[in-house]
């Protein structure tokens, strides 16, 4: 079976969604996901969303995300992300996402490690859920986006050097094909690969793989970066992240003695390792976070969430430190793509944290990634909408039979990425 649109988007992030938003109704959109809408590390997102704080702002938010990528960033792509924020911002505000506000209405800013002052816009600690949840909301009332769950992607429609669409299986296990001259890939990262990530487990970089399989070019793909302050409990699964702003706000590190190590917003490279040579100094498998700093009213009023998830795992953050330890976070590096989102293979897009258009360089400043993923997103479809395209057909042959085991299929993606990522750790 096969189905037609004129843009099939692969993945329910703010990316995906954010992309699907900007085609005009004449245009027949599609887009899937492996699970709900909502499962999705967009929906996961606490710390907030980067704004430039103006043209005065520019020297020290340009120089703050160069120094913590290691000044391996494409310079450009950091400029045309900072200088695209305040659109971005009055874009969402537009969509109805509601942004933390002073008691005179405006603008409320919090500020993360490794950032010079504070430029973050939040909702709670739940600002992934207030974006996205606006965003599907709108995804879902237009009659011209056809939106799909359970759903994944298996393959490409490709002849090697064009894209026509996809091949997934469906929420009723059959195999069928969506072809589409424009496809965008907005698959997420690779948390699902380790086992200790604060991802998702279905995020295990189906797309890295798929692209790797077809010489698609890759970018920086050993560039993975580990948080420092996950909730450190003995249950297997997602580790639940302490937000960056809670140290930002004023939460203190500290060790098996109860005295502080480090200094705690430096960036989240630097900070991983010395909580790592901490930890081993300890002998321990993890270390301590005192929120106690922030007083009770910020930690219910700014984090009620990440205070409710510590209480759950038995730990009172108004009264005690709790045990944080590193884990996975985030893929700075990823399928390779130009301004305008182009993969190198025509007819086929990638943004948000599948793709690597060179914002974050080694190590990703805070709250960077939900802004890069929608500038991204909304050049991936400006391109599409307003670029001059090949109009010959070309013809695409599937092979059904190659997609009848599919938890091969998974783990032959996951060997292709990991063996990938060994590669790049070389070739440094
Ligand atoms: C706990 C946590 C907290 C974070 N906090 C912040 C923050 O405060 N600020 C910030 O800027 N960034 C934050 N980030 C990072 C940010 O959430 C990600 O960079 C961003 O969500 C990436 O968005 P995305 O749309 O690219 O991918 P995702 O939101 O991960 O979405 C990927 C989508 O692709 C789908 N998918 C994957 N594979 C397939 C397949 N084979 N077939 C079909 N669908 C597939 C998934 O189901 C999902 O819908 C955080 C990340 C985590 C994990």
């Amino acid at each position: 079976m096969n189905e037609e649109y004129d843009v099939v988007i692969v993945g329910t992030g703010v990316a995906g969604l954010y992309c699907a938003l900007q085609f005009p109704d004449s245009m027949r959109v599609c887009i899937f996901t492996k699970q709900k809408a909502e499962e999705a590390n967009s929906f996961l997102a606490q710390g907030g969303i980067c704004v430039l704080r103006g043209e005065d702002d520019f020297p020290d938010y340009y120089e703050d995300t160069m120094r913590a990528g290691h000044y391996k960033n494409n310079p450009k792509t950091v400029e045309l992300v900072l200088r695209s924020s305040n659109h971005v911002v009055r874009d969402l505000i537009r969509y109805g996402v509601q942004f933390q506000r002073n008691p005179d209405g405006t603008l409320a800013y919090t500020r993360e490690g490794a950032h010079s002052k504070p430029r973050i816009l939040y909702h709670q600690d739940i600002t992934g859920h207030e974006i996205c949840s606006v965003l599907l909301q709108r995804v879902r009332e237009c009659s011209h986006i056809t939106l799909k769950e359970h759903t994944t992607l298996l393959d490409l429609l490709t002849d090697g050097t064009t894209c026509g669409g996809v091949v997934v299986e469906t929420s009723e296990h059959k195999i069928q094909t969506i072809s589409a001259p424009f496809v965008v890939l907005a698959c997420g990262g690779i948390g699902g690969l380790f086992q200790n990530s604060t991802s998702f487990p279905h995020m295990t970089g189906d797309a890295l793989a798929i692209a790797i399989q077809y010489h698609i070019h890759m970018k920086d793909l050993n560039y993975i970066q580990i948080h420092p302050t996950a909730l450190y409990t003995q249950e297997k699964g997602r580790r639940f992240l302490i937000s960056e702003s809670v140290r930002g706000e004023g939460a203190l590190l500290l060790n098996k003695a109860g005295q502080r190590f480090t200094d705690e917003l430096q960036p989240r490279d630097l900070l991983s390792q010395a909580i790592f040579k901490q930890m081993e100094l300890d002998k321990s498998d993890h270390v301590f976070e005192d929120l106690t700093p922030l007083g009770e009213r910020t930690i219910l009023e700014h984090f009620p969430n990440i205070f409710d998830a510590c209480l759950k795992a038995g730990y009172d953050a108004r009264k005690e430190p709790v045990p944080v330890a590193p884990a996975q976070h985030y893929l700075m590096g990823g399928i390779a793509v130009d301004f305008a989102s182009r993969t190198s293979m025509r007819g086929l897009y990638a943004c948000g944290e599948t793709s690597c258009n060179g914002i974050h360089g080694k190590n990703r400043l805070a709250s960077n990634s939900l802004l890069e993923s929608i500038v991204f997103a909304k050049r991936a479809a400006d391109d599409i909408i307003f670029g001059v395209h090949p109009t010959e057909t070309t013809e695409f042959s599937v092979n059904f039979e190659a997609y009848q085991n599919i938890d091969k299929l998974a783990s032959q993606y996951a060997s292709l990425v990991l063996n990938e990522i060994e590669r790049w750790n070389h070739h440094e």
